[in-house]
């Protein structure tokens, strides 16, 4: 956030309750300061919960003055929502046993902690323009995406071009790596700008 110099955030959505991916949330508080209101955190209900007890304390019936101001909106993965007056199109996908969302807009679709998608839930992604794809490295594991499945993947739901996001360090070197990948597929990096058409 201080790197890319982001000073608004209207909006978050939750794709599941893993710890990398919700402990910064009481980093929100600039961002409540700036827009003087809550952030809505949009997440299914078991996200929801899991959160909840988490982060306690800025779910107390008394909050103490400064504490991250947060408000849960439900969603789950068949109703389309909005949010901001941008449309969304929600999509589970399975992080081993465990259901995860992810989301389009318009053109660009997110998908991250994905090992397994289902035929009707691909359906959803088909024709999306800009994939983002979790994907680990090159051996396989249980609950998320290895390199080689990842690229089957991205063979059925061909998008223009597929940014690997989520991926560990034995992945390798980044130049090593992206000249090993077919065109069309790159590691994204911190900073990377991707431009949304929602319509
Ligand atoms: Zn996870
Ligand atoms: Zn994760």
């Amino acid at each position: 956030m201080l790197r890319n110099d982001i000073r608004q955030v209207d909006a978050i959505l939750l794709t599941h309750e893993h710890n990398d991916h919700i402990i910064g949330l009481d980093d929100v508080r600039p961002f409540n300061f700036q827009s003087k209101r809550d952030m809505n955190l949009y997440a299914t209900e078991r996200v929801a919960a899991e959160v909840q007890q988490r982060f306690a304390y800025a779910f107390s019936a008394v909050r103490y003055p400064g504490a991250p101001a947060l408000q849960f909106v439900t969603i789950d993965k068949d109703h389309p929502f909005e949010v901001e007056g941008i449309p969304v199109q929600p999509i589970e996908v399975m992080h081993g046993t465990l259901p995860v969302l992810g989301f389009r807009f318009g053109d660009f679709t997110y998908l991250t902690d994905i090992k397994t998608i289902s035929a009707a839930e691909i359906e959803k992604v088909r024709g999306t323009k800009v994939l983002a794809l979790g994907v680990l490295h090159h051996t396989p594991h249980y609950s998320h995406l290895c390199v080689d499945e990842a690229i089957a993947l991205i063979d059925v739901i061909k998008p223009e071009q597929t940014y690997f996001i989520h991926v560990s360090h034995h992945m390798g070197l980044y130049d090593e790596v992206s000249a090993q990948l077919p065109e069309g597929i790159a590691l994204a990096y911190d900073g990377l700008k991707v431009a949304v058409s929602s319509a």
